[in-house]
């Protein structure tokens, strides 16, 4: 397997862009490898400059569950563009995604579309701030929210991957108003209620964590942070940026049955394109400017390409036994890395909720970002580039999910599986 192509690419990229790329996680630098450059995806794969294809399962970190260039999602977008691709002005495509959301999202009454899954939770706190007058978040270890000031305190996904601890540049008065807690620890949480409970506006918790690995909530975390902010008049916030649309039609909110009093969207409802969202309940939601007086704008707000990307996804999403497939899927992929996991004789531990999953190199579940860390990533670096030889694309890192999409055949499952035995199986003793 060559790739000269995106050595060269790389090279050049790193004069003109920091680390060579748009989002630090992307560089391979935490797996030892240069990036691959991307030129065309259909489906389960993606083909590199040099022209290698891979089975992904990156799929552009979680939206793709459709996988790339779904015929339904390219021909929504096309039909869009021949009549502009952005107004500035009200769209009846906006008014169609919102009541697709609030029908398939079970707590959303009312949703403001922003950009990002950064913008989407950075407004839902100031929102929840403003709510409830008050000024502290609590947030999770190895949760990872986007990169804005207040939320990158113990974060996951790029923060944890390339070992920055938080970032200069995020002044400490800010950070101040964060608490940071181990997640699945609700004594933890508990104890911080009872020490400064009536200054906590909001809790904000990836109801499957996605960013430190993949960590399931153990049995009652998410409905004791339910009862927890109820007692205690706090907002109650799920990120579901990854696991909206993904562990169901309805998210982990309904996966799980607890509603959040806010919900943050991002990824799959954009359908590929830049996209987030937040919602919540009506009375909540109504605080919001320009109905209320909590200001949050986006001159790309709502864009059209963006809306009917993300509807065409989501109306498929509704089919009847998508997430029943998914789940097969899904479940045939880890029996198999299972499988060739204890065959191989390596320490690795599997961890999957519904299409998102991940192989920690270490022993014994992970439930935190504590466990998550003593996982062997020079170990996760051999193998990945040991899947990439073999024709998989994994995620650069160890602390990051692989994610099924409906695009992937038994024959692409199989494929992975076979190859991870064979890279698992050289691994040994290494
Ligand atoms: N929340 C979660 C749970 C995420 O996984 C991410 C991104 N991976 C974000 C927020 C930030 O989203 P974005 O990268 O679109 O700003």
């Amino acid at each position: 397997m060559t790739v000269e192509k995106s050595k060269e690419l790389y090279e050049r990229a790193c004069s003109v862009m920091p680390g060579g790329v748009n989002s630090p996680v992307r560089s391979g630098k935490a797996v030892g490898s240069i990036p691959v450059f991307v030129s065309s995806a259909s489906g389960a794969y993606i083909w590199d400059e040099d022209g290698n294809r891979y089975v992904d399962y990156v799929c552009s970190w979680g939206p793709l569950i459709l996988g790339h260039a779904h015929p339904a999602v390219v021909s929504a977008i096309k039909d869009v563009a021949e009549r502009g691709t952005s107004y500035g002005i009200p769209t009846k495509l906006e008014v169609d995604m919102a009541e697709q959301v609030v029908k398939m999202v079970p707590s959303v009454e009312m949703v403001r579309f922003v950009n990002s899954g950064t913008e989407a939770t950075m407004s839902a706190l100031r929102l929840a701030r403003a709510v409830t007058g008050r000024k502290k978040i609590v947030k999770f270890g190895g949760c990872y929210h986007g990169h804005s000031d207040c939320l990158l305190v113990s974060s996951g996904s790029g923060v944890v991957t390339l070992g920055i601890p938080g970032s200069p540049g995020v002044p400490e008065e800010i950070v101040t108003h964060t608490v940071s807690l181990p997640y699945n620890n609700l004594s933890a949480v508990e104890k911080v209620f009872d020490e400064m409970g009536k200054e906590i506006a909001a809790v904000i918790v990836e109801p499957v964590a996605g960013n430190m690995g993949v960590v399931p909530p153990e049995k009652g975390f998410l409905e004791g942070l339910r009862n927890l902010c109820d007692r205690w008049s706090a907002l109650l916030i799920f990120d579901e940026v990854i696991t909206g649309f993904r562990l169901s039609p309805g998210g982990a909110q309904r996966y799980y049955n607890v509603m959040p009093d806010i919900t943050c969207l991002g990824k799959i409802i954009g359908g590929g394109l830049p996209v987030g969202a937040y919602g919540g309940r009506s009375e909540i939601m109504r605080e919001v400017a320009p109905s209320g007086k909590v200001y949050q704008a986006g001159t790309l707000s709502g864009n059209p390409l963006a809306m009917a990307a993300g509807l065409a996804t989501l109306k498929i999403l509704e089919t009847p036994g998508f997430y029943e497939d998914l789940e097969k899927k899904s479940a045939y992929l880890e029996k198999g890395l299972r499988e060739a996991v204890s065959d191989a004789g390596v320490e690795m531990v599997l961890q999957r909720v519904g299409s998102m999953g991940c192989g920690f190199f270490r022993s014994g579940a992970v439930k935190n970002f504590e466990d998550a860390i003593k996982s062997d990533t020079n170990a996760y670096a051999l193998f990945w580039r040991g899947m990439l030889e073999n024709g998989i694309y994994l995620a650069p890192s160890q602390f990051e999910a692989f994610f099924v999409s409906s695009a992937h055949s038994y024959e692409d499952l199989d494929r992975t599986i076979d190859a991870a035995r064979k890279v698992l199986k050289n691994m040994r003793g290494k």
